[in-house]
């Protein structure tokens, strides 16, 4: 099993979740499984928009570092669209869990390195994987781990779904 991270805070972040799904279908990577798409409220400085999240599961022959390319190509191609140079992204796509290998290589960090102290991560991965063991306990035994206050800044966004046709 392979999951991936999407998350958008710049433009039609909607959008550009949908687009980064198309765009990895379209380069051969097979969405197999899709959360809902869950809102972070931002901490801190109000005037940053919030972010729109969801954890994909996909099925490649591609090698962890191989797909870390391919995700980052996907990043470029979105991202250039509308943004300035250096820019904050329009797109992140991160490598949370990779067929259970440990990777720690210059550039990649396999399981992702802060992805159990994330509850925007954890709820969308919980959808998809709720028993899925990651750094020895399950993905659900992570997030009910974390603090109330963490859990509750991420809100499911029950209408936008199924961007995979
Ligand atoms: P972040 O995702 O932490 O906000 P970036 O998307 O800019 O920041 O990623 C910074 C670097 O993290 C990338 O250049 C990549 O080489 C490295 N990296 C390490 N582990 C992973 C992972 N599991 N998934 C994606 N990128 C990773
Ligand atoms: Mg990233």
């Amino acid at each position: 099993m392979i999951y991936v991270a999407l998350g958008a805070n710049i433009g039609d972040r909607a959008g550009q979740l949908s687009a980064a799904i198309d765009e990895m279908e379209r380069v051969g990577l097979h969405v197999t499984k899709q959360s809902s798409v869950y809102e972070t409220a931002p901490v801190g400085y109000i005037e940053q928009p919030s972010f729109y999240n969801m954890v994909v599961e996909v099925k490649s022959r591609q090698s962890a570092e191989e797909l870390l390319k391919t995700l980052q190509q996907i990043e470029q191609r979105l991202g250039r669209e509308r943004l300035f140079k250096n820019g904050p992204r329009t797109i992140d796509l991160d490598i949370l869990f990779y067929n259970g290998e440990d990777i720690q290589s210059e550039h990649l960090t396999v399981p992702h390195p802060r992805m159990q102290e994330r509850a925007f991560v954890l709820a969308p991965l919980a959808e998809i994987a709720p028993e899925l063991i990651v750094k020895g306990r399950t993905v659900t035994s992570w997030l009910d781990e974390l603090p109330r206050i963490d859990r509750e800044d991420v809100v499911q966004l029950s209408l936008l779904t199924n961007f995979v046709k």
